[in-house]
């Protein structure tokens, strides 16, 4: 129950989904939470659930394309909670087109949220992590950051990007007491997969290519999310934590 007791989160795009998940363990585990994203109604509706089971959630509109948000975000956080120990950089999009199909207008936008949003998050949050002597941050990749799937070319450059720029910031943050870790998803059943996984044939090929025979479940990468953020891991940095029910075992 206290797994994060005492500590402060922030979770971008936590308003549905595996960071609204990650919200409500969290404060389930005693920490302070701060909910941002672009979905101001359901973000609220969030942090009242939340706030129902026990006073610990705020919300703050969060486009994690725009810095100014983020230093907004970071302000809030700071000011409502005393400090950031854990940044979830959870928000992103997905885009189903292979390199042909997609746009340039369509590259900059998805690459825009899934990757340049995670650069700001982490630039934005490190100075008050550093304030309070360390922190845990944890990028939200995808299998699809791990290996070449098919037609989802922008999105897997994107998560690709994620992957290194967690290796990137654990090596440079470590000895100043920042572990930066990266989690891997296969297929998660939320709204960015619904309309997909409405299609039968579709849902059978990705059951037939997870050896655990179902889709994910958002609870299944908050837990996984949980354990990076406790000290638990306090000697865990740099890693891919993959959540894919076996299917990059293949
Ligand atoms: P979701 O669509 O339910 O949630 C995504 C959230 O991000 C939404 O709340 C959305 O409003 C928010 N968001 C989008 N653009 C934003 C922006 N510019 N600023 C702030 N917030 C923004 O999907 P999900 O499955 O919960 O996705 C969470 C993360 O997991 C994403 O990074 C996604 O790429 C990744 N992921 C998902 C799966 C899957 O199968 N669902 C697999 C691998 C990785």
């Amino acid at each position: 129950m206290d797994r994060l007791k005492g500590k402060v989160a922030l979770i971008s795009g936590g308003a549905r989904g595996q960071g609204s998940a990650e919200a409500k363990l969290f404060s389930a585990e005693g920490a302070n939470v701060m909910v941002g994203d672009i979905l101001d109604i359901e973000g609220k509706e969030t942090v009242d659930r939340i706030n129902d089971a026990r006073e610990s959630a705020k919300y703050v509109h969060l486009d994690v394309t725009s810095k100014d948000d983020w230093d907004s975000a970071v302000i809030e956080t700071v000011r409502s909670f005393g400090k950031i120990d854990i940044l979830v950089n959870n928000a992103g999009i997905t885009l189903i087109r292979t390199v042909e199909e997609t746009t340039v207008e369509e590259w900059d936008k998805v690459n825009e949220i899934n990757s340049k949003g995670v650069f700001l998050g982490v630039k934005c949050c490190i100075p008050a992590m550093l304030d309070s002597g360390g922190g845990s941050i944890i990028n939200i990749s995808s299998i699809a950051g791990l290996i070449g799937m098919g037609n989802i070319a922008a999105y897997s450059a994107s998560k690709g990007a994620v992957r290194l720029l967690t290796k990137s910031t654990a090596v440079q943050y470590g000895p100043k007491g920042i572990r930066c870790n990266s989690i891997h998803p296969g297929v998660i059943d939320t709204e960015m997969t619904r309309e997909s996984m409405s299609d039968e044939l579709k849902r059978q090929n990705v059951l037939d290519r997870t050896p655990l025979g179902t889709l994910g479940t958002v609870n299944d990468i908050a837990l996984a999310a949980l354990y990076l953020a406790s000290d638990e891991s306090r000697y865990v940095t740099g890693t891919e934590l993959v959540v894919d029910g076996g299917t990059t075992a293949k």
